[in-house]
């Protein structure tokens, strides 16, 4: 197969990566395969042979034109640095431009082991592989900026876990891997010109308008950032837990990246945390932009030795930069938050009401997708939903009628304020007790509920009466639902 690799980062950016060579899986089988996704990358798979397509996405065939490579990546992993990580589980193919110029990283996850392996096997399991793929694709769906899911295929190998399981290997797609913690390798091992090097490819790749500012490597932070506040405010309006958010694990392309032990709330509770390495809640729902704000700050401290190289004062905007972070983001969180209350302006209380929104659900253990469609129903007149979302039927009567006169003052017609919510706030998430069920069948031989699973969470916005079943959260005896880190 001719994927017509251009292979950018391997051509230009010597000392950065060492080459890899993925591991034989005895006996690769397809999974699943990403037709669409495909296309949108001008991919020429031979879509009829599911066994060459196992194979080149299991890395017992190596695709013509790759040139297989790991990148080399630091990382403050819960606060504490470690200056030796890299890709130890996943490898470069090489990169593909799509038929509209946009240009993307192929890269094997699970398919054995490199040069910065350390202890760890290079593989990976079915049931996070799967787990990748569903909710990475979920994303997608909802406009959240993410890297993307081409294939999963099973090697016909075991991994050892606490037990063992059915190895498996993914496709990521991504418009780039490179970290903020790439940029701390090299600010850590090499410094300044190994860094301006780095950012100059990342803004000709990323954002070449950028390369025109006066000091550029001071225009990248500011963009990253801004991305950045995107893409956590993203993540809060869609109650979405990533649980990893170490610095090597936050991409510069502002994609949610590295999809472990990341789960989707369902009773709102600010402090929620779903995974079991994370006991102090650092990455807990309600920090995320707290995280985000440190992780940026680190940024920042790896970019430093650029920004100062072309101009020494620019140390001190970098500065600024980082200290504007809260505010910026909160700009944005409003803006979102907004558009999921069906706001069209700015009001000067509502600030005031969306801290008394989230109070509320908390009190109240509300689900926290399924509220903003009921508000959506009360637009037309159907109070069943939300009825059935309180403990008792006026739980929250004032902040409805706040949220009612606010509405009212931008005099937009009820129907059409109603259809503009739904289109931004998901009817169908990853649930998690949906997403245990789909894997431990999966993990079991039976696929099918797990490309039910998929087909339903593609589709988030648009209600339809068979995936009822869909839409609620756990039943309220389900355990407590734990999440676990590696693939
Ligand atoms: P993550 O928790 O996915 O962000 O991974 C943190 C670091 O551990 C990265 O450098 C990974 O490549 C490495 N790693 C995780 N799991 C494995 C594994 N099974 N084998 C080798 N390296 C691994
Ligand atoms: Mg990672």
């Amino acid at each position: 197969m001719d994927f017509g690799f251009d292979n950018s980062f391997h051509a230009t950016m010597e000392g950065f990566y060492t080459p890899a060579e993925a591991a034989t899986p005895p006996e690769p089988k397809l999974l699943a395969f990403n037709a669409a996704l495909a296309e949108r990358l001008g991919l020429k798979v031979d879509a009829g042979d599911d066994e060459a397509v196992a194979r080149v996405f299991s890395g017992h065939t190596v695709p013509d034109g790759a040139n297989p490579l790991a990148f080399a990546y630091a990382g403050h992993q819960f606060g504490h640095f470690s200056s030796q990580l890299g890709d130890g589980r996943a490898l470069l193919l090489g990169e593909v431009v799509a038929p509209d110029g946009a240009r993307f990283d192929l890269q094997l996850k699970g398919s054995g082991p490199t040069a910065f392996s350390r202890n760890g096997d290079g593989k990976a399991a079915i049931g996070p592989v799967l787990r990748e793929y569903l909710v990475s694709e979920a994303m997608a769906a909802m406009g959240v900026p993410t890297t993307r899911a081409l294939a999963a295929v099973a090697t016909g190998e075991r991994v050892q876990r606490e037990r063992a399981h059915p190895g498996a290997v993914l496709t990521r797609v991504a418009s780039s891997h490179i970290r903020v913690g790439t940029f701390q390798f090299f600010a850590a091992h090499f410094g300044a010109d190994h860094v301006t090097q780095l950012s100059d490819y990342a803004i000709r790749r990323h954002f070449p308008e950028l390369a025109g500012a006066a000091n550029p490597h001071l225009a990248l932070l500011d963009h990253v950032i801004g991305l950045q506040c995107e893409l956590v405010a993203h993540w809060l309006g869609v109650g979405f837990i990533h649980g990893v958010m170490n610095t090597d694990n936050v991409a510069i392309s502002g994609e949610t990246i590295d999809y472990g032990p990341c789960a989707f709330m369902d009773r709102f509770a600010v402090e929620t945390v779903f995974s079991s390495i994370d006991a102090n809640g650092r990455y807990a729902y309600g920090r995320q932009p707290q995280i985000m704000h440190w992780n940026m700050a680190r940024f920042a401290e790896a970019l430093l030795p650029a920004i100062h190289a072309v101009a020494p004062d620019d140390v001190e905007r970098a500065k600024e930069l980082v200290a504007a972070i809260s505010d910026r983001f909160l700009g944005v969180w409003f803006t979102r938050m907004r558009a999921k209350l069906g706001l069209v302006g700015a009001g000067d209380e509502d600030s005031a009401l969306i801290d008394r929104l989230f109070g509320d659900l908390e009190t109240h253990g509300i689900d926290f997708t399924s509220f903003f469609r009921a508000l959506a129903m009360l637009l037309r007149g159907d109070a069943a939903m939300m009825e059935a979302q309180l403990p008792h039927p006026d739980a929250m009567a004032p902040w409805i009628a706040d949220w009612w006169a606010r509405l009212e003052s931008e005099g937009i017609a009820p129907l059409d304020r109603a259809a503009a919510m739904d289109a931004v706030n998901p009817l169908y998430i990853p649930r998690n007790h949906q997403v245990e069920a789909a894997l431990g069948a999966a993990e079991a031989g039976d696929l099918e509920p797990w490309l039910a699973l998929l087909e339903v969470v593609r589709n988030p916005y648009t209600a339809r009466a068979e995936w009822a079943d869909y839409a609620g959260p756990a039943p309220a005896e389900a355990a407590a639902y734990t999440t676990y880190c590696g693939t």
